[in-house]
């Protein structure tokens, strides 16, 4: 069912130009499922780089002009000859019976690289695939479609996704290293998370076409391709994404729902920066600041890796003394202590734990005594070294 965009999310963004969801903000939206800041800002089509920067703390982010050299680099040599490379490492690595194969490249059609006309060959050609008119075809660079919020999100894998027996998988080629079949795993959620988006996508595509079944058809299992151990060979390994597929479609069902959270903002609120006509925001940065101070944000470390307000957001957790600055690792077991302020008292004594926080509160007075003997013993030595 198609979902007007709620015209509230138009105020929100003010008088600066509607930037859509892509990949990557899609797959935010995976990463920090509580964050209501990051959904009312992605959902308005606000500009996050121009309001952090604004804000006073702008956010260094994407890789660095070296990693995306060696990116394309590696994605050129796995695609080289028709994708030879990539062929072999589905064959060999990944034991996949693949007869031989097509290669249709979508990055645009007879030189026409427009969105709309590549979006059009993408389907006529996956449709025909499920329906069984063509097989065991690598499809580079197909253009996906997702509407989000009402809006529609063009979706460019850096990818190809193939059809092989009666399934589609989609495949990332990424250049982080795979050593014996293991990647870093953050990397690897962040890749995987992307290209949930896009099995969404195609699910979706083949949904609307009327085919059957387009859960099973399209797999939930991502190739994922990347040097092996350090090298430039490319190897691969399966990443079973069935739950980030759940998740972020659950995700995508909360910003049809993006009014229940709007409902609850104020109903002047906006953040617009009111930019001049040279792009300069003219907004005073204190009425921006309280802006964004009335929208509840849900920082935790990782928002470093894949938000734009991450520095803001994580200045407003520390002066509000919030634990999720440490980091889950820390906070989970901390449960029902909230506060910096607080886990220091009951460590210090100083404040009386209620009945939920007793058990804890004895960990951190122990743990308080252990650092305080580490301290003094180490103190002690430096004394006696001098
Ligand atoms: S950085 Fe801030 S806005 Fe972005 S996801 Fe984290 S808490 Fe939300």
């Amino acid at each position: 069912m198609k979902v007007a965009p709620d015209p509230r999310l138009d105020a929100l963004r003010g008088s600066a130009p509607r930037l859509n969801y892509n990949a990557r903000s899609l797959a935010a939206l995976e990463n920090n499922p509580r964050c209501t800041l990051r959904a009312v800002l992605d959902a308005s089509g606000s500009n996050k780089t121009a309001i952090a920067a604004h804000t006073g703390y702008p956010t260094q982010f994407g890789q660095s002009i070296f990693a995306i050299t060696r990116g394309n680099n590696f994605e050129k040599m796995v695609k080289a000859n028709g994708c030879a490379e990539l062929l072999r490492v589905l064959r060999e690595v990944l034991e996949l019976p693949i007869p031989e194969v097509g290669y249709r490249d979508l990055n645009d059609v007879g030189g026409a690289s427009g969105l709309s006309v590549r979006y059009t060959e993408t389907e006529k050609l996956l449709l025909a695939a499920a329906r069984g008119d063509a097989d065991g075809t690598l499809y580079d660079h197909p253009l996906l479609r997702l509407e989000v919020g009402g809006q529609p999100v063009f979706l460019e894998p850096d990818l190809v996704a193939f059809k092989f027996g009666a399934q589609f998988y989609v495949v990332e080629i990424k250049s982080f290293p795979i050593v014996d079949g293991q990647a870093d795993t953050a990397l690897v959620k962040s890749a995987t998370t992307q290209a949930c988006a896009y099995i969404l996508a195609l699910r979706t595509m083949l949904a609307a076409a009327g085919i059957s079944n387009p859960d099973e058809i399209v797999s939930d299992k991502i190739v994922l391709i990347g040097p092996k151990n350090f090298t430039n060979r490319p190897t691969g390994a399966f990443v079973d994404a069935r739950n980030q597929v759940k998740n972020l479609a659950r995700q995508l069902a909360r910003i049809e729902r993006i009014g229940n959270q709007l409902d609850l903002l104020p109903e002047d609120l906006t953040f617009d920066l009111a930019e001049d006509k040279d792009g300069r925001p003219q907004r005073p940065r204190d009425e921006l600041l309280d802006a964004l101070d009335t929208v509840p944000a849900a920082y935790r470390p990782d928002c470093l890796n894949h938000c734009e307000m991450a520095f803001f957001c994580r200045s407003r957790a520390r002066a509000a003394g919030s634990l999720d600055v440490i980091g889950s690792t820390v906070t989970e077991p901390l449960g029902g202590i909230d506060t910096m302020t607080m886990a220091l008292g009951l460590a210090r004594g100083e404040l009386e734990p209620n009945q939920e926080q007793i058990e804890m509160a004895v960990a951190l007075r122990h743990a308080a005594r252990l650092r305080a003997e580490l301290v003094d013993t180490s103190s002690t030595s430096m004394r006696s070294a001098r």
